[in-house]
């Protein structure tokens, strides 16, 4: 599963970031934003010092970011050991920077990375031809308006630990979250959660409470279970061969949800249940390393 169908090399990515001095060179440039528009993407990233005891992880923690991004936008950061005093640049959101295609609209860079054309213009502060473009991740927002309708069980939920399997026994993962490489394409892209390697057939279930707020086939993701687990908190149950539940149920930890399969585009080539967790955010959903979530 792609969040983004990325199209540039990464090195030449890598490349414009560190060369140009985004931020330097994009803030001051007065570009035209309406009255209504938020500042850009763009405007808004701030330089974060390293501090004693700080790690690449703590600091993506603190920004409610994920190390990839953080990466993504200091290319220097290969390694975990940030130094104190270092300065790393923040981005706003989860996302990459591209340089606006010669000759594309917005709408044009919108269906690109799949992301609401509106959206994009406002995080981009409603520039008429920028020369850069903030692309968040994308959250499949054609769903967004069916799952956060949904309802949220109101349960007293604070309190449960939101961590679990979304299978009967633990195997491994073929493909990890964050940024990938495609081995054969070289094609650089953003897999927004995990493929665990099983057998197609077995049961899938869901990792923790909630409601379900999509159950139907869903493009790249194939048959697609979504779950509400309230507390802003979403997974995502993807490839399915068969689904087993219907938009509304509400479901326990270990629910059967439906069965792994190979529908839509899987992003591994070995049978797998494509797994997501999402939080919510002025985003909408926003994809998050499900490894932190599973036991
Ligand atoms: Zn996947």
């Amino acid at each position: 599963m792609k969040s983004f169908s990325s199209l540039f090399p990464l090195s030449s990515f890598l490349l414009l970031v560190s060369t140009l001095g985004i931020i330097s060179a994009i803030s001051p440039t007065a570009l035209a934003q309406t009255a209504s528009c938020p500042t850009s993407a763009l405007s808004r990233f701030v330089r974060h010092t390293v501090s004693r005891g700080e790690t690449l992880d703590s600091i993506a923690q603190q920004y409610s970011l994920t190390t990839t991004a953080i990466a993504a936008m200091n290319p220097g950061l290969q390694s975990r050991d940030v130094k104190i005093g270092k300065k790393i640049l923040i981005p706003p959101y989860n996302g990459i920077i591209i340089e606006f295609p010669r000759g594309q609209t917005w709408a044009d860079i919108a269906k690109t990375y799949k992301i609401r054309a509106d959206v994009l213009f406002e995080i981009n502060g409603c520039q008429k031809n920028p020369q850069f473009v903030f692309v968040p991740e994308s959250n499949r927002s054609t769903l967004r308006t069916a799952i956060q309708s949904a309802a949220i069980p109101t349960s007293n939920s604070s309190s449960t630990k939101f961590t679990g399997y979304p299978l009967a026994a633990v195997t491994n993962v073929a493909l990890p979250y964050g940024w990938q490489t495609n081995p054969q394409t070289g094609e650089v892209f953003f897999h927004s959660g995990i493929d665990i390697v099983t057998a197609v057939g077995t049961p899938v279930t869901a990792i923790s409470e909630g409601v379900v707020a999509f159950a139907d086939s869903q493009g790249t993701y194939g048959n697609l279970v979504i779950i509400n687990h309230g507390n802003g908190l979403q997974s995502r149950y993807a490839q399915l061969e068969t689904i087993k539940v219907v938009v509304g149920k509400q479901v326990k930890q270990g629910d059967v949800l439906g069965i792994v399969g190979t529908s839509g585009q899987p992003s591994s080539p070995q049978p797998h249940l494509h797994f997501e967790i999402r939080t919510s955010s002025d985003l909408g959903w926003v994809a998050k390393d499900p490894k932190n979530y599973l036991k």
